[in-house]
């Protein structure tokens, strides 16, 4: 159990925001969680923090829908009944800065996700310490 040993060395931590808007290490607020994007690193690369107690499931898309689907139809609606551009317009709009939306809210809201499993040491129930 040395990946959840690990998890278990607390010593300092970042502010859980900090370390989410930058997509940072939740242990030194130094390392990048992501490479690629969105796939998660294996360890940080500055202090070492071995990211295998990492499990936000699916929280980030779950937040991601919600609040994308909200912001994305209002901005709709606006640019529809301010400008009424035709169909296509919405289509072509809608269908790049969706995706663009939702990728930029995930690395967020999974880092955030993860800084707050950190901080609050949560992780899967167990009867007894082994
Ligand atoms: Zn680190």
């Amino acid at each position: 159990m040395s990946g959840s040993e690990n998890a278990h060395e607390r010593g300092q931590s970042v502010s859980p925001i900090v370390a989410g808007l930058l997509a940072r290490c939740p242990r030194c607020g130094q390392g990048s969680l992501f490479h690629n994007g969105l796939m998660l690193k294996p360890a940080c690369s500055k202090c070492g923090l071995d990211y295998k107690f990492i499990d936000t499931g699916d929280g980030p898309a779950v937040f991601a829908i919600l609040i994308l689907g909200f912001v994305v139809l209002g901005l709709a609606l606006i640019v529809e009944f301010r400008f009424g551009p035709p169909l296509w317009v919405h289509v072509a709009l809608w269908g790049v800065v969706t995706p663009l939306l939702a990728f930029i809210l995930l690395r967020f809201l999974k880092a955030i996700l993860i800084a707050l499993q950190w901080v609050n040491k949560a992780e899967e129930g167990r009867l007894a310490k082994d």
